[in-house]
């Protein structure tokens, strides 16, 4: 059976250049960090040859991997710069964690499905990112180990910012995260935490991303 290799490395620039750049996203480490990970190695083999489409895909348990450009502008609006401690809510693939820890100084990433938690565990592993880990648990509760955070992005939808995730956030620290119902279109905001203790918000687009669920799901036992 004939079999066609898929260039992989040139659909990858190709989406950059389509999705990224053409829409605005312009800093180069986001650019670099984009090329740097493979997004094909982050989904099921089904799913490989779709890769480079500028669209959520499935992943395990139901759940998604974030449509590039919208991780692109999370990232940009979160004004994230290197060595910058970052936590991300709902690791999902892993994908966002990854380009996270090309742009960022540390990246702790949090994942309450069990399952997805350890394939994106070994699917950063397996890229050499040693400033990404992945964890499981409740992402509405932040992870106060690793806190103050310069920035935290929330790659699932809630009416409300959990209180867990504004505590963590430094002064000056920078969270983006989809606001607003479950069938109703979810805000993109952005929270700046000011000295004083207030957030200035910022509304960004409107976006629809899969809910954030409160509790962590356990390992599936056969
Ligand atoms: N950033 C991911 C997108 C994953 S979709 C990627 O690049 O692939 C959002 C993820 O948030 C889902 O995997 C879902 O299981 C997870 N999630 C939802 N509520 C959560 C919570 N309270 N804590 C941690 N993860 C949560």
């Amino acid at each position: 059976m004939a079999t066609t290799m898929t260039d992989y490395a040139a659909e990858r620039e190709a989406m950059v250049e389509r999705h990224l750049k053409r829409r605005g996203i312009t800093e180069k480490p986001i650019i670099d960090a984009f090329l740097a990970v493979p997004r094909e190695a982050f989904v099921s083999p089904e799913y490989e040859h779709l890769a480079y489409g500028d669209h959520p895909l499935p992943i395990e348990a139901g759940q998604t991997i974030s449509q590039p450009y919208i991780v692109a502008l999370m990232i940009e609006a979160a004004a994230i710069k290197p060595g910058d401690s970052v936590l991300e809510v709902g690791a999902g693939s892993g994908y966002a964690a990854a380009v996270l820890g090309h742009v960022a100084g540390e990246v702790v990433a949090i994942e309450r499905h069990d399952e997805l938690a350890r394939l994106a565990a070994e699917r950063v592993a397996g890229l050499g990112l040693a400033n990404v880990r992945i964890v499981q648990g409740d992402g509405m509760l932040g992870w106060p180990e690793g806190a103050p955070f310069d920035a935290i992005l929330v790659a699932a939808g809630s009416v409300e910012v959990p209180p867990a995730l504004v505590e963590q956030l430094r002064v000056g620290g920078r969270l983006v995260m989809p606001v607003g119902g479950r069938w109703a279109g979810q805000s993109l905001v952005k929270l700046t935490r000011q000295a004083d203790g207030s957030l200035q918000r910022e509304h960004l687009c409107e976006v629809r991303f899969v809910p954030l669920v409160a509790g962590a799901v356990p390992p599936i036992r056969t």
